[in-house]
């Protein structure tokens, strides 16, 4: 498993910067987590300044 990035997501990016292993790109609208490099670390989630980002 790992998080994921709901539609609540408006591209700001914050996320992709604070992912310590460059598992978020920016998809169609808005970012994606790359599900087999994800750690589960939750950096990304506490950096989402919409609570975007959830948790598996
Ligand atoms: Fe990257 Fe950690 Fe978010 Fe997974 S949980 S996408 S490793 S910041």
């Amino acid at each position: 498993m790992a998080y994921t990035i709901t539609d609540e997501c408006v591209a700001c990016g914050t996320c992709a910067e604070e992912c310590p292993v460059g598992a978020i790109s920016e998809g169609d609208g808005k970012y994606e987590i790359d599900a087999d490099a994800c750690l589960e670390c939750g950096s990304c989630a506490d950096a989402c300044p919409t609570g975007a980002i959830e948790a598996p």
